[in-house]
């Protein structure tokens, strides 16, 4: 009887799912939607992809490769915290559906270690000369 109730007010009541895309629901304050990386301010530290908890971002420094896969991604906001320039950000937008995965390549100026003479000469080009007499 009791089950009867239920199968009879869930046919008449209102679905409880949206027929997305077609119908989106406005996102919530603080929603955590779709990563976009803004990368002119990356420094291609590796911490997002260190941090991660499923592996979603790989990161090459050498070649200046910040690489994303929303498939992975379970949007637990930790690299976005924890990204020391702030060029990750949480849009507050769903994620289009896609019948096959793919991911985001984004890239930009790599970054060079410092070799030592370089260190050395950037520092001897710093020193201030002494007055000539
Ligand atoms: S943490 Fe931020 S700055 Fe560092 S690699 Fe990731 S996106 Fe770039
Ligand atoms: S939101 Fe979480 S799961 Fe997604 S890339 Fe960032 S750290 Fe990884």
């Amino acid at each position: 009887m009791y089950m009867l109730k239920n199968v009879l007010r869930n046919l008449s009541g209102k679905p409880a799912t949206r027929l997305y895309p077609l119908e989106e629901r406005e996102p919530f304050p603080a929603y955590r939607g779709v990563i976009t990386n803004d990368v002119e301010r990356c420094i291609f530290c590796n911490t997002c992809a260190r941090i991660c908890p499923t592996d979603a971002i790989t990161v090459d420094a050498k070649a200046g490769q910040w690489v994303y896969d929303p498939f992975l991604c379970v949007y637990c906001a930790a690299c976005v915290e924890k990204c020391p320039t702030k060029c990750l950000v949480q849009q507050p937008i769903h994620r289009k559906p896609s019948v096959t995965k793919f991911r985001v390549l984004r890239t930009g100026t790599p970054r060079v270690k410092k070799t030592a003479t370089a260190k050395a000469k950037a520092e001897s080009s710093t020193k201030e000369k002494p007055e000539s007499e």
